[in-house]
């Protein structure tokens, strides 16, 4: 890179703000408030502002068209999928390689969102990722790496115990490094979207639940608690609530309740943000993959502080409406053990667990699709505890599938008929 690449590159990176969450919350509120409640004839209403709904919510407002967010609860909230602080972005995809050209597009646009915006979302810190050789997990994220030509490191162990000695990984243990991977922070990144689709003149309205839909001669209506409205098209975006209003969704989803954990580390200063990157362990001793992120201040990023681990793979099943938000001391005493195992320094005590939700589809893979011959219902579900990293590019897809009943980006893998062979 030349220097003046380098300055401007540093400017831009400076110009973006890291305003508390709150405040920003507040902002976003008031313009909510200064909105007229009076229209109820839209281009396209989109059921659900949450991860994938906000970003579709300001991809219909930026192309012109006139659209209606109707989300449930307040923005953000933290009964749904998309709380907790911080999400990991990746492209060395290990779920399939089908993935990376929707990521490399994600990428960019949230690269547009956070210059549009002037708020900071992706954080680069790199991803470590630890399994033993024979892991398929670590043996997949190669392929991707090879098959599209995304950076990536193979770490010797003895760079771990110099440059990343906060973990504990056995020898017979694989590293790799992704340096463009890190964090999105998914409460700021939802607030954006919000805040610039209402910029550009859409209508979102908070705390009003959508009770039914219907279709007749091509007018769709949305009844809500408290209004009925009218568009051409809906995209369906409700996340763990898809089966209750898209009842032929039922047998496809699969909610379950996940632990997230922020814990107290035993050196508070080796896991800060800057100092300690965001990793990936997959053990065969324990099913699915742990991961974690550095610890982030509680005033920017919303949330509890301290050192965040999580487990994917799925949890309890449960009701949305009635799901229990109670912490399970056997999941509670995997993540500790597994921790101490792993990063020995990272935990002297708990401080805070949270539990959140993902939809599961039977495979995994994400479920978008119209519902209907007419192209007029189009549905985004199924994210299966993957989905946060393609809010931004998802919104994008929605949206040309409802103006154009078509999109260019690569999605036929996720096509809903993939379920009926
Ligand atoms: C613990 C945990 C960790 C995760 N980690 C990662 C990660 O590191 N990287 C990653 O890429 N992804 C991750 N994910 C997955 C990612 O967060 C989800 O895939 C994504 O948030 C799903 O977005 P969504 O829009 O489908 O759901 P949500 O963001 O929950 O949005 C759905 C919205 O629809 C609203 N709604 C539902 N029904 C109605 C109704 N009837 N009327 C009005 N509004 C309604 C809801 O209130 C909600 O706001 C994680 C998920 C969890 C739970």
């Amino acid at each position: 890179m030349n220097r003046r690449t380098f300055i401007e590159k540093s400017a831009k990176a400076s110009s973006l703000s890291l305003i508390s969450l709150s405040e920003l919350q507040q902002s976003v509120n008031h313009k909510i408030n200064d909105q007229n409640l009076k229209k109820n004839k839209f281009d396209v209403i989109v059921l659900g502002v949450g991860s994938m709904g906000s970003s579709t919510c300001y991809q219909l407002a930026k192309r012109g068209y006139k659209v209606l967010g109707l989300e449930q609860f307040n923005l953000p909230h933290d009964k749904g999928s998309h709380s907790g602080q911080s999400r990991i972005i990746r492209k060395a995809y290990f779920e399939h390689p089908n993935y990376v050209p929707l990521l490399e597009k994600a990428y960019k646009n949230w690269d547009i969102l956070q210059n549009e915006s002037g708020h900071k979302i992706y954080h680069k810190t790199g991803l470590l990722y630890f399994g033993k050789s024979s892991s398929d997990l670590l043996n997949s994220v190669q392929s991707s790496s090879e098959l599209y030509g995304i950076p990536l490191k193979k770490v010797k162990n003895t760079e771990i115990s110099s440059k990343y000695k906060q973990f504990n990984i056995p020898d017979n243990f694989k590293s790799l490094f992704e340096p463009d991977a890190g964090f999105l922070t998914p409460e700021r990144a939802i607030l954006t979207h919000v805040e610039l689709a209402l910029k550009k003149g859409a209508s979102i309205h908070l705390n009003e639940k959508v009770i039914d839909w219907s279709q007749k001669d091509g007018i769709i209506e949305v009844k809500t608690e408290k209004e009925k409205y009218f568009s051409k098209k809906i995209i369906i975006t409700t996340g763990a609530w898809s089966k209750e209003i898209v009842p032929n969704l039922k047998p496809r989803i699969v909610t379950t309740q996940q632990l997230i954990s922020w814990v107290i580390p035993k050196k508070w200063d080796d896991f800060t943000l800057g100092k300690f990157p965001c990793w990936t362990i997959e053990d065969e001793e324990s099913k699915g993959l742990f991961y974690g992120f550095p610890i982030l201040e509680s005033g920017q990023f919303g949330a509890p502080i301290g050192l965040k681990i999580a487990h994917h793979y799925p949890g309890k099943e449960v009701n949305p409406n009635k799901a229990e938000r109670d912490i399970d001391k056997n999941d509670e005493e995997i993540l500790t053990t597994f921790l101490k195992k792993f990063i020995p320094n990272g935990y002297s005590k708990n401080h805070v667990m949270k539990t959140c939700l993902y939809s599961n589809s039977p495979d995994s893979d994400f479920i978008i699709d119209f519902l209907d011959v007419n192209k007029n219902i189009i549905v985004g579900s199924g994210f299966s505890g993957h989905g946060f990293k393609f809010s931004s590019v998802i919104g994008e897809i929605l949206s040309d599938l409802a103006i154009n009943g078509n999109t260019l980006l690569p999605i036929d893998f996720l096509r809903l008929d993939r379920f009926e062979s």
